[in-house]
């Protein structure tokens, strides 16, 4: 163990013992344990690899902008962040295109259809938004580098200054994500038909199922979503992961697209920018507050965690987060 892990596992245990007797630590536990036994919803099997995770692994995590975890159960199972790597790549490519040439590209209308839709903005042959597949791939088409590794390397730095701990891809998940990959290929060579990705789509397409085969913890996508949630900043080491003039970009999209299409109906019952993956995380943003994530494996038919939305719902209901709740007090398990 190097002295970055040392310093890292310290403050994880002061953060863990100052939350430890906390009314909101009592309350997630609570949470936790009226939801550990709903079973209802699948494993995500279309990608072979994803179908090996355990349906009752479950845990939530709320980091608040001050830097406090407050973590319950399996908080430090790796899972592979698929689709909730869409938005922070989006936030990468506008820091290095910005707002102006990135929108040629891709555009932030809602869909309303499923994630992996073969379907383009038919005005503008954009696709249409960062949270789709086919805006995704777009998107990882943008990040600069002059060979492929290079430009790896800046999605892991990137994703290492959001959780503030080394990046991996876990290469069974990629080689199974690209073996399967042909819808993604077809809305790539979509794309690349109407001159919204560079000639170089194999490597832009490799880049996406790297990002997608990401490895997180609960723990990370909570930190994560607190990143957001502090303008940018990353709460538990003090580090900018994102530059703060592109949060009002990733969130409002994470708000209309973040949930694949149930995003309406989230926008109405939680109310909080989100996004979720198939690997069964769901992160929520609490601008100024904090950040969520819950992770469990069994998905509904949309590809929505089940646990998760029903945590989410839950949380926001009863601690008053939905960002239009104008005359709900905050709850005092949030002091
Ligand atoms: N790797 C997945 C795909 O493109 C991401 C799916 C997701 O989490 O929505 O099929």
């Amino acid at each position: 163990m190097n002295k970055q892990d040392d310093r890292n596992d310290l403050e994880i245990l002061v953060s863990e013992m100052k939350a430890i007797k906390s009314p909101l630590r009592r309350y997630l536990n609570e949470l936790y344990a009226k939801y550990k036994t709903l079973d209802e919803g699948k494993v995500a099997d279309y990608i072979p690899e994803l179908a090996k995770a355990k349906p009752d692994w479950f845990s939530i995590c709320v980091v608040k902008t001050n830097g406090q975890v407050f973590e319950v159960g399996d908080s430090r199972q790796d899972f592979t962040i698929q689709s909730m790597s869409k938005p922070f790549m989006y936030g990468l490519a506008l820091e290095q295109h910005g707002r102006e040439f990135v929108s040629t590209k891709v555009g932030v209308e809602p869909t309303g259809e499923a994630f992996n839709s073969i379907i383009l903005d038919e005005a503008s042959n954009r696709p249409f938004n960062p949270m789709v597949n086919a805006g995704a791939i777009a998107t990882a088409a943008l990040i600069r580098g002059e060979d492929p590794p290079t430009r790896l390397n800046r999605v892991l730095d990137m994703f290492e200054r959001y959780t503030g701990r080394k990046a991996s891809v876990d290469i069974a998940v990629f080689a199974s994500e690209k073996q399967t990959g042909n819808r993604n290929r077809a809305i790539g060579y979509l794309m690349l038909n109407f001159g919204m990705v560079p000639p170089n789509l194999d490597e832009s397409l490799d880049l996406y199922f790297q990002q997608c085969s990401l490895l997180v913890n609960c723990r990370d996508m909570a930190v994560m979503a607190a990143t957001l949630a502090n303008n940018g900043i990353n709460p538990t080491t003090g580090q900018r992961a994102v530059e703060a003039q592109y949060i009002p970009d990733i969130l409002s999209v994470m708000y209309t697209s973040g949930m694949y299409n149930y995003a309406g109906q989230w926008a109405y019952s939680v109310g909080i920018p989100a996004k979720s993956g198939v690997s069964g995380g769901i992160i929520g943003v609490v601008p100024g507050k904090l950040g969520i994530a819950v992770f469990s494996p069994l998905l509904d038919s949309q590809g929505n965690s089940v646990r998760g939305i029903k945590v989410c719902e839950q949380l926001s209901r009863e601690l008053g987060l939905h960002i239009f709740n104008l005359s709900n007090q905050q709850s005092e398990l949030l002091d």
